[in-house]
């Protein structure tokens, strides 16, 4: 064989693809070795394969618990090949090099996630010859290309390509290492917050009894820091963003940066909360975000319509603060923002049309994001606790089951649509939260008060400082009314309906009170608190 022939090594629990990459291989004169699955499956596909077992001299074994731990492996994985004794080594014991690694583990995750995976299961689960090898590989990544992750595929062959199959760029080994380090420590985490999760005792029942991390998910969670920033919250904290390997397709941390400095960490934070609410509108929308609230969120025939509704609410607080629309970005609405002069920190949006990044060229300033739009949230929710974490399925329902009309009256057509909207927008409002609505609008919006009288209150103060009206609005309170009281305030302020969860001890006095004073009240019976 000729000197530069490489060599492959082969071992795929998801076999997913790995026959069309091994024909690429043998395509560029690389020599395949592999395990016994997958060994079959590109012998059946007519590939020159030999089986590690051949190299070995002693058979797959422990069903398959030893198939690959031998010292033909890891030393033709481990050998430096810039270092004469290593080779000497290599040569005295007939041990050839391997030069490529191919590898996915045992899918302990999928295993676990499955609600009747028992312990014995799992434990099967647990790849051991896999990580031995990926972790060989990647140490010596100088010498050797280790792929992990099948969207690699592309690359790698690309650069065998270029190089006549005979090696793979230093940058790309490093990014391959890095990446087998991530993921075997993912992968090793998995096990062990499996493990410790079950309860004492549990772990000596019968193959029979299933037991079953509560979030599965969370230990699939690989995070890569993608960025140091200058500062925290406050410019005294140190912060820097990780994201995961995989961000789904609609969340935020998928962005495309076209313009602008780099993003902070408040940045960061409030323009999740505005991409999160806009995505929750089905219509074109637009959501002015303000320290995590919205300060502003409407709908309308297109953008620009949404745009210069959601400004109204409350013009102070948008300035400086971070806008999303749940649309295509265009240069009329961009020009709109540049004649308000409403200077936004970040400005969000599935795509932003050539005419509108060049109106916004010389606003150098403004960050602007491109983020793929779906409905799709974060599955889970968590808040760090001193000594510990609290972890939640994440609130991302709208309403859960149907609504009631409470009262005599009951809200008309277009009542109810606004009563909907506002009860949309409050799910993003900080608790306690009452926001006024009307004609798709936010018109008041109280925010994080520890007494709903008190964001009831604000949100009317802040109405009436943006010159609104709220006669005939629709005020959606994230939770019940605990007393009359909160109800009696929306209401003076000219509020004609209301939209609660209901459930208090005092739900009698509250539809008293809303029928006494002559206005509609429906319950969702789904609360929304956010803290
Ligand atoms: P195959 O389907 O080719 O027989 O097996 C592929 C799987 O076996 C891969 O997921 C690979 O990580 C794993 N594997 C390779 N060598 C060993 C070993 O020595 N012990 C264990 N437990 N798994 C191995």
């Amino acid at each position: 064989p000729n000197m530069a022939q490489l060599t492959a090594l082969l071992s795929v629990s998801d076999k997913t693809g790995i026959v069309e990459f091994a024909q690429s291989l043998h395509g560029h004169g690389i020599k395949l070795l592999s395990t016994g699955g997958t060994a079959k499956l590109l012998a059946q596909a007519g590939l020159p394969v030999t089986e590690v077992s051949e190299i070995t001299g002693f058979p797959e074994m422990l069903d398959g618990r030893v198939k690959t731990l031998h010292p033909r492996v890891h030393g033709g994985l481990l050998a430096r090949r810039d270092v004469p004794e290593h080779m000497a080594a290599l040569a005295e014991h007939g041990i050839n090099t391997i030069d490529l690694l191919i590898i996915n583990l045992y899918p302990f995750a999928q295993a676990t996630a499955k609600a009747d995976c028992t312990l014995e299961d799992a434990i099967e689960n647990i790849d051991i010859g896999g990580p031995a090898m990926l972790r060989a590989a990647a140490k010596n990544w100088q010498d050797v290309g280790v792929v992990i992750d099948p969207t690699d595929y592309p690359q790698v062959l690309a650069e065998l390509t270029a190089s006549n199959g005979t090696s793979l760029t230093r940058a790309t080994k490093f990014m391959l290492a890095k990446k087998v380090f991530s993921h075997t420590a993912a992968y090793d985490g998995m096990i062990s917050n499996y493990l410790t999760s079950l309860e004492a005792g549990s772990e000596d029942k019968t193959a029979d009894v299933p037991v079953r991390e509560e979030y599965p998910s969370v230990f699939n969670l690989q995070l890569h820091k993608v960025q140091g920033m200058r500062y925290g919250e406050n410019p005294h904290q140190s912060a820097a963003f990780y994201k995961e390997a995989k961000v789904a397709e609609g969340l935020l941390a998928g962005w495309n940066q076209i313009q602008g400095k780099e993003l902070s960490f408040n940045n960061i934070a409030d323009a999740d909360a505005a991409w999160e609410c806009v995505k929750a509108f089905d219509v074109p929308a637009c959501v002015i975000v303000k320290h995590a609230n919205p300060c502003g969120v409407a709908i309308g025939a297109n953008l620009l319509e949404a745009y210069e509704k959601a400004l109204k609410t409350d013009p102070t607080s948008a300035f400086g603060g971070i806008i999303a629309f749940n649309r295509p970005l265009d240069v009329e609405v961009v020009e709109k923002i540049n004649a308000n002069k409403h200077f936004v920190e970040v400005a969000i949006a599935p795509a932003i049309t050539p005419a509108a990044r060049a109106a916004y060229a010389s606003k150098v300033n403004v960050r602007l994001l491109e983020v793929p739009i779906s409905a799709t949230s974060n599955p889970l929710d968590m808040k760090r606790v001193g000594g510990g974490m609290l972890l939640q399925s994440a609130d991302n329902v709208d309403i859960v089951g149907d609504i009631k009309v409470v009262t005599k009256l009951a809200p008309t057509e277009q009542q109810l649509q606004d009563l909907l909207f506002a009860w949309k927008v409050g799910r993003f409002v900080k608790s306690n939260a009452i926001v006024f609505c009307k004609d798709g609008m936010t018109f008041g919006v109280g925010a994080g008060q520890m007494s709903r009288l008190d964001s009831a209150r604000i949100a009317s103060i802040k109405a009436k400082a943006a010159g609104l009206s709220l006669e005939g609005t629709a005020v959606a309170s994230d939770a019940f009314f605990p007393f009359r009281d909160g109800l009696d305030v929306v209401v003076d302020a000219g509020a004609t309906c209301v939209i609660h969860p209901g459930g208090s001890m005092r739900d009698q006095e509250v539809i008293d009170a809303a029928n006494e004073r002559g206005i509609a009240m429906v319950f969702t019976g789904t609360r929304h608190f956010r803290h």
